[in-house]
């Protein structure tokens, strides 16, 4: 079998055309959305995300305001950042990118941040409301933009067996509960796999829709992969690469060219759920607007 290429890019295209049609409607009454993006520090990956997202903010005619602190920046000023954000009417979302160097804690500015700006879903109110099925929080960008991938590509994920590689509590988890939850796009039977785990390549077989998102470069092979299964990979890693123009390339967490020989559908690295998670980012940002203006 070869498999069904899942374009990313084609469908974030076909999302960001629907929040560019909702923020249009938005400016004929005056409203613009706004996001905060902050970064603490130089990480170069880092650097590469934020600047993406303000692009994209930049093209869809969303306000973006961009911090950069120093990498030896404080907790206290990083606080007093957010609280003039939460307090600041124009701004709807904000988001501080991840990983910040280690005199930030994490988890604590994540509390700070008012949960109805929290566009990312870290903060423990909006993972809860996700979690029960509520729908006036917010989804994780990247784990939601996974499903509007399998819905807009025509899979049927309901009674299906969604093996979910890693925990995390940016990735593996948010996509267990998004991919359990009794509606009609979703209704999977979900098994998470982790580090811990026995018999990972056993339990991984049995899936028919597999997501990968471990953060290990091209870690899950063909004989892992039940054929005709759908494999999303999540994974964004780069690996050394001499003959490549930067030195290294960027692969996902799935060893693609075997995998497609055997999965009836793949997302590719790049292409495939980065640029959804974007794109959900927005949307995130154009409700959470809505709602601070009270519009339906
Ligand atoms: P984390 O490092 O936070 O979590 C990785 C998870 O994988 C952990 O649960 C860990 O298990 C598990 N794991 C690691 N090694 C193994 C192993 N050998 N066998 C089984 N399980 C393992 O990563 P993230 O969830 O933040 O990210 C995962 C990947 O997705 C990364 O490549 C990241 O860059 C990418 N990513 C991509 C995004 C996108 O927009 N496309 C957005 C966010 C992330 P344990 O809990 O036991 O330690």
């Amino acid at each position: 079998m070869s498999a069904k290429i899942i374009d990313g890019k084609a469908i974030s295209a076909i999302v960001n055309q629907e929040n560019a049609d909702e923020i249009n409607k938005l400016k004929a009454m005056g409203i613009t959305p706004g996001l905060a993006v902050i970064l603490v520090g130089e990480d170069p990956a880092s650097q590469l995300y934020v600047n993406s997202k303000v692009k994209k903010c930049q093209e869809l005619g969303i306000n973006s305001q961009k911090y950069v602190l120093d990498k030896n920046a404080t907790m206290e000023e990083l606080l007093e950042l957010i609280d003039k954000l939460n307090n600041d009417n124009s701004i709807h979302g904000i988001l501080v990118q991840s990983p910040p160097p280690p005199q930030i804690d994490e988890e604590k500015v994540v509390e700070a941040i008012l949960p109805s700006k929290d566009v990312d879903c870290f903060h423990a109110e909006n993972v809860g409301k996700m979690l029960i099925g509520k729908e006036d929080g917010f989804f994780p960008c990247t784990p939601y933009g996974v499903m509007i991938l399998l819905e807009k590509s025509g899979i049927e994920v309901s009674g299906k067996h969604a093996v979910i590689i890693g925990r995390s509590n940016i990735v593996g988890k948010p996509m267990m509960a998004l991919m359990v939850q009794k509606n009609k796009n979703a209704n999977a039977t979900v098994t998470c796999v982790h580090s811990a785990t026995r018999n990972l390549k056993e339990i991984v077989k049995t899936a028919d829709i597999v997501i990968a998102a471990i953060g290990k470069a091209e870690f899950v092979t063909a004989d892992m992969i039940k054929e005709g299964a759908v494999v999303i990979d999540v994974g964004i890693n780069r690996v050394a690469d001499e003959n490549a123009p930067k030195g290294y390339r960027v692969v996902g967490d799935v060893k693609y060219d075997e995998v497609a020989e055997v999965a009836s559908y793949i997302t590719p690295v790049p292409g495939g759920v980065g640029p959804m998670t974007i794109a959900i980012l927005m949307r995130n940002t154009i409700n959470s607007c809505k709602r601070h203006n009270k519009i339906d």
